[in-house]
């Protein structure tokens, strides 16, 4: 009877506090600045040094670059599986650049697990619209430039 009592208290105690429940996906979460999503890619930054694929648990990330007239490395494809990336962040952290970094994005349910494999043009379109340059659409399946 008493541990009824003490579950009631409880009950009624949380009757008058603030709901935190949203009403997702109409409205959708504020999340901290260190949250860690799915990944955005800034091609532009890679210096192809391969520390990122190196340290990732699970080999999820596969990348190629090659050198051009300017006689530097440039990044010519970026895979990540996120059928099995564990949004450890290790990638991230170990980038000397940045160019590699997790985003508030979180959405990635699909039918087809094909669509799991993110590519370049789909990081780099993630970029923009996680960080407002392009408007965001809810779930992306598509990638820039017609590839996934
Ligand atoms: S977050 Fe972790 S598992 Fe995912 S790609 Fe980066 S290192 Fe690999
Ligand atoms: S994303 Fe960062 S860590 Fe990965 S290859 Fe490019 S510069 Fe190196």
């Amino acid at each position: 009877m008493f541990g009824f009592l003490k579950g009631l208290k409880v009950t009624f105690a949380q009757l008058a506090h603030k709901k935190v429940t949203l009403q997702y996906p109409d409205q959708m979460p504020d999340f901290g600045e260190r949250f860690r999503g799915i990944h955005k890619f800034y091609p532009e930054k890679c210096i192809v040094c391969n520390q990122c694929a190196r340290v990732c648990p699970t080999s999820c990330i596969s990348l190629s670059g090659s050198r051009r007239e300017d006689k530097k490395l440039h990044i010519d494809t970026y895979d990540i599986n996120f059928e099995i990336c564990i949004l450890c962040d290790l990638c991230t952290e170990v980038c000397p650049t940045e160019a590699i970094q997790m985003s508030d994005q979180f959405e990635l349910a699909t039918y087809s697990r094909v669509d799991l494999y993110k590519n370049i043009y789909w990081l780099d379109e993630n970029a923009r619209r996680t960080d407002g340059v392009i408007e965001s659409e809810g779930n992306q399946d598509s990638a820039v430039g017609g590839e996934k």
